[in-house]
């Protein structure tokens, strides 16, 4: 365990492509990982939990936490809806002898690549077009008209990114999304399945 160094996988994606999806089946399919559980300031959906999805964390105590340079990133993802990765967190999942999967915006997953560039895998999740994503999105129905409309807005934005992430994984067909992301999972932490 001494000399156990801790690596850093990033999903990162427009919302809709299916990083979560991605990320869940990872962390059933690998032990050695675990979740970087995020921080925000958006409400929680009927769906999520405390502590398992997010630390839902009202925006005030977010700016205070923000100023006491307690993220290792953050970002305003959406108008007043904060996200960020707590520095205790990844720490936390170290000192488990865990690599960190993530499951952040495309920002955010720039600052953690420029922080840690040797230790880290950025992976871009990519719908396989824009009608699927917006398909998506609408079918998750998790979000308010307005909402969805900031979020495929922000997705066209973020589909610029692509070129600045590690590997690229389209997200068309859901089985196969899945085993590409085992291959490319069991090649970074280098093991054999
Ligand atoms: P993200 O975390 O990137 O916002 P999700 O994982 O929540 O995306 O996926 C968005 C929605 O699309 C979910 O309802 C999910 O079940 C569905 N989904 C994910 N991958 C696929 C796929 N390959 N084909 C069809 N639907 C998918
Ligand atoms: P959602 O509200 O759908 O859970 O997430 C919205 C967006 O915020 C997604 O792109 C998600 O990846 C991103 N996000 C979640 N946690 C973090 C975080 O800690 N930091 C950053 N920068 N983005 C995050």
């Amino acid at each position: 365990m001494e000399d156990f160094e801790g690596k850093l996988i990033i999903f990162t994606a427009p919302s809709g492509a299916g990083k979560t999806t991605i990320v869940h089946h990872l962390l059933d399919s690998f032990p050695q990982l675990a979740f970087s559980i995020s921080a925000t300031s958006r409400a929680k959906r009927p769906t999520e939990s405390e502590g398992h999805d997010y630390y839902f964390i009202p925006s005030g105590r977010f700016k205070e936490l923000i100023a006491q340079e307690a993220f290792l990133e953050w970002e305003e993802v959406y108008e007043n809806q904060y996200y960020g990765t707590l520095k205790e967190e990844v720490e936390r999942i170290w000192k488990e002898g865990k690599h960190v999967v993530f499951d952040i915006d495309v920002m955010g997953a720039m600052t953690l690549k420029r922080k840690f560039p040797e230790r880290t895998l950025s992976i871009f999740v990519k719908p396989p077009s824009r009608i699927a994503l917006t398909k998506r999105l609408r079918d998750r129905r998790t979000e308010t008209p307005e909402q969805l409309e900031d979020r495929i807005r922000k997705a066209d934005e973020e589909l610029r990114f692509e070129n600045q992430f590690d590997m690229v994984l389209v997200n068309d067909v859901l089985s196969r999304a899945l085993q590409e992301a085992e291959a490319i999972v069991s090649k970074f932490l280098g093991i054999k399945r």
